[in-house]
């Protein structure tokens, strides 16, 4: 393996991607950071392609300039992230990119062979059955970043495929663990972002609380470890220190622990296959005291439901269910439409909208501007 690696971050403005450079940041010497991409906050991305002397950098919202340093090529424009990711000279490529703007940049990296630290679900969610079988033809590994199936990845090395009956994930539960679902449907969009254990984006903090986001990761499970969705368990752990759990066939569990800091998972991902030799807090389970497990009641949380549903159904229904929620989420965080809403918004775009083959990329992104334009159609009568 490359000393210094070779790296690029797409979304390195975002939670994960300043996580990511902060375990740069960490180990001096082990990462070069060639290209970063933002969205839109290109004084940030501006300050840490100096920081980090990085050569190229994308930025998705064109009409944002910003002071790069001399001699950074400044990319602009749709195909920009996919040229990033698609670069053959990289070792790794952190897709942090947020929704389903991920799944282009995931298939041109794997479409190249280079190694994937997949933080974007919806790359895998969306278009699994697209990027799992054109990983193997390309020898392109997807390590994950998301602390559940990296806790399942490291518990899976050295055991034997045949002695794995399946796995756990872990759920903290989110903010609005113990409320009545009645009582959740109008929760209050600070009670929502309000998490117990992780700091996170505001996506990913409302799809917490309806626990849409556990049942990405159940999907994502199932692609990243080959898993049939009736060997993939959630039960829900409040403390979020048991990231998530193997079970074997004696009926017993692996788990791994450790403090809630998403600098962990994404530097496994990012030193992948040599330890990560940076111990961002140790874990004191007398400090901690207890750890508290419950079964995961799925009345309280319908977006649950709804996603684990369109991933058993397959095809582009996952790309519909997470294109809606996509909509939903925003026009919640916008104060339009009730927590509650969220789930109702889904349910419609599911019945709303035909399924077809996720086997190409155009019959992906035809269901999410169909399910995109359908679901923002449910949330104008909702919202009336
Ligand atoms: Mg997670």
């Amino acid at each position: 393996m490359r000393v210094p690696k070779q790296i690029t971050i797409l979304g390195s403005t975002g939670s994960i991607g300043r996580a990511a450079l902060e375990v740069v940041a960490a180990s001096p010497g082990a990462f070069e950071v060639v290209a970063l991409s933002a969205l839109s906050n290109s004084t940030l991305l501006a300050e840490q392609a100096a920081r980090f002397g990085v050569q190229r950098v994308a930025i998705g919202d064109e009409a944002r300039s910003a002071d790069f340093p001399p001699g950074v090529v400044v990319l602009r424009g749709a195909g920009a992230l996919d040229d990033l990711a698609g670069d053959p000279d990289l070792d790794l490529v952190l897709n942090a990119l947020v929704g389903s703007s991920g799944l282009k940049p995931a298939l041109a990296a794997v479409r190249t062979g280079n190694r994937v630290a997949v933080a974007n679900k919806e790359s895998l969610v969306m278009a699994g059955e697209l990027l799992i079988p054109m990983a193997s033809v390309t020898g392109s590994e997807l390590i994950p970043v998301d602390s559940e199936h990296s806790a399942i990845f490291r518990c899976l090395k050295g055991t034997r495929r045949d002695e794995v009956d399946g796995v756990t994930l872990t759920a903290s539960g989110g903010p609005l663990r113990g409320m009545s679902s009645e009582a959740s449907a109008t929760a209050s969009l600070d009670d929502v972002l309000n998490h117990p254990t992780w700091n996170m984006g505001r996506k990913v903090t409302v799809d917490s609380a309806s626990m849409f986001n556990k049942g990405l990761e159940v999907m994502e499970a199932h692609w990243l470890f080959d898993l049939p969705y009736d060997r993939i368990a959630v039960v829900v752990h409040p403390q979020s220190i048991v990231h998530s759990l193997v079970r074997l066939v004696d009926g017993s569990l692996l788990a791994h622990l450790g403090e809630p800091d998403m600098k962990v998972p994404i530097q496994y991902a990012m030193f992948y296959p040599d330890p990560p030799p940076v111990a961002f807090g140790r874990c004191d389970l007398g400090a901690i005291g207890g750890l508290s497990f419950e079964p995961l009641d799925e009345a309280c949380y319908p977006c649950y439901g709804l996603i684990v549903e369109a991933g058993r159904i397959g095809g582009t229904a996952p790309a519909i269910a997470a294109t809606a929620d996509e909509v939903a989420v925003g026009a919640f965080t916008d104060e339009r439409i009730r927590f509650g809403q969220i789930a109702s918004v889904i349910e419609a775009t599911l019945d709303g909208v035909r399924f077809a083959p996720a086997d190409n990329m155009d019959h992906i992104l035809a269901a999410e501007d169909e399910a995109r334009v359908y679901a923002l159609g449910v949330v104008a009568q909702l919202a009336d």
